[in-house]
């Protein structure tokens, strides 16, 4: 089997993926309706070993935007190397002009909340409807979501919620874009139970959390982005807040990946007292406390702080990643010490719960599912399982060239909703949530909107008036 062929470094690096995974072969079957990139991957192995068909620089760059960085594959350096040459592609070559768009959720939610009617209106017109989509590359048939008449950071301005409460419990809240300017009412859901529940919010100038704009090799926004987070979030931190998300992409983002490597950087090293022939990572099987000693010698490549976001400082990275919780994770603690209150309303209905990818790599299990089963009246059982995939992909399922894959991954979750014929489904993440509402008749809600409209007791009724669940 080949191991390396010509070409840039870009190409080398998907190829060298290719051939790993083509030797090992273990995902051949295990990830065969799983994931998109692994068919791909091994029909090209195939079709090069079995009628002498080279797998080119155009073959490889296809095999790498199949990837969207689900975190379901067994060895984690996979879908990193993939990131990393899509990086190097973007850096050699540029990044054309449709992904630049498509992938920046940011700019197109600020742009759009200038008039968003106005925007709604014309995307409805079909001349600039098709415009738009040629441009951008989105293919016919995909449903384009309307903008909300005002966006979570407007009206959480309006609120008074960029001024830091100075007393009480306390959080920071990292809406994310998609809450922030496609579903506001996810956010203000969130800032109604949490406050409801007698926990002070304060939402802090947030930038994209970076995720989009890393999987399509844009390293230079997402470093900037992440940058400017980075400084706010542990400017929070630092004063007290816990940092909160309610997606589980942002979650996944600044709790995993945000910390790969820095546990083996000098500088976390120096500051945890390691002898100088060992490694001491935290050990994650007891929850942090306490750590697993490694032998410096043993991996000399794999131990080191080369990751994607080495360039920032590594204790600064843990610091952050240690201090950001899924919003779920954090009112399942606070009802665990029994500070929340679960005193709900009822809310009539048969919902299925989908537990989305960047939730499961989070390691925290299914908190919400936990915390809505305790709201009467409503029967929520999960469905799908980790294999199955809403085949979104983030801004994948958009793409003119991927629009029919993206349908066919996610068959086996739908039809498993469809038999199950649910009143609504639930899910934390919005991605997830574009797909469903784009293939099935059912509504689709966030976990905090149903806690949201449980506690409609304690909260006089204004969550359920203001946002007809
Ligand atoms: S991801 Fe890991 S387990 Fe799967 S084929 Fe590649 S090397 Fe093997
Ligand atoms: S991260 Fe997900 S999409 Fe990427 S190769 Fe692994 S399983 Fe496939």
């Amino acid at each position: 089997m080949q191991t390396t062929s010509g070409g840039d470094a870009s190409t080398k690096t998907i190829r060298a993926v290719l051939d790993g995974c083509a030797d090992c072969d273990t995902c051949r079957f295990l990830m065969e309706e799983s994931c998109l990139f692994f068919p791909e991957l091994y029909r090209l192995y195939d079709e090069e070993k079995e009628h002498r068909r080279t797998v080119g620089e155009k073959d490889l760059r296809r095999l790498s935007e199949l990837c969207t960085l689900c975190g379901l594959c067994p060895c984690p350096d996979i879908p990193m190397d993939v990131i990393r040459g899509k990086t190097e592609r973007v850096r050699q070559y540029g990044m054309p002009r449709r992904i630049r768009w498509l992938a920046d959720v940011q700019t197109f939610g600020q742009m759009g909340r200038i008039a968003p009617r106005l925007f709604n209106r014309l995307l409805a017109f079909a001349p600039v409807c098709g415009m738009v989509r040629k441009a951008m590359g989105i293919h016919p048939d995909r449903r384009l979501p309307a903008l909300p008449a005002e966006s979570f950071f407007d009206w959480a301005r309006r609120a008074g919620l960029d001024r830091k409460p100075d007393q009480g419990p306390k959080v920071a809240y990292f809406a994310g874009c998609s809450a922030g300017y496609l579903f506001p009412e996810v956010a203000r859901a969130a800032v109604t139970f949490l406050r409801n529940n007698g926990i002070a919010v304060y939402v802090p100038s947030q930038q994209c959390c970076g995720m989009p704009t890393l999987v399509e090799g844009n390293r230079k926004t997402t470093l900037g982005r992440l940058g400017a987070n980075l400084r706010t979030l542990l400017q929070a931190v630092g004063e007290g807040f816990t940092v909160v998300c309610s997606c589980p992409t942002c979650g996944f983002l600044m709790k995993v990946l945000l910390r790969q490597g820095a546990y083996f950087s000098n500088a976390y090293q120096r500051e945890v007292g390691a002898g100088p022939d060992e490694i001491k990572v935290p050990d994650e099987s007891r929850g942090g406390d306490g750590f697993v000693r490694l032998k410096k010698n043993l991996y000399p490549q794999l131990l080191k702080d080369d990751a994607y976001f080495s360039g920032f400082d590594a204790l600064e990275r843990i610091r952050l990643s240690e201090n950001v919780m899924d919003l779920g994770e954090f009112l399942a603690r606070w009802y665990k010490d029994k500070w929340l209150s679960v005193r709900f309303g009822e809310v009539p209905g048969r919902m299925v719960y989908y537990a989305p990818c960047h939730q499961r790599e989070q390691k925290i299990k299914t908190p919400y599912l936990d915390l809505m089963q305790r709201i009467p009246g409503l029967a929520v059982a999960s469905v799908g399982s980790v294999m199955d995939c809403c085949g979104m992909g983030g801004s994948l399922g958009y793409k003119q060239e991927f629009y029919e894959e993206s349908i066919r991954l996610a068959t086996p979750l739908i039809e498993k909703i469809r038999a199950a014929a649910p009143d609504a489904i639930v899910t934390d993440c919005l991605s997830c949530r574009l797909q469903f509402q784009h293939l099935l008749p059912y509504p689709v809600y966030h976990p905090l909107e149903l806690l949201a409209r449980g506690c409609e007791g304690l909260c006089g009724g204004s969550y359920w008036l203001k946002n007809k669940l």
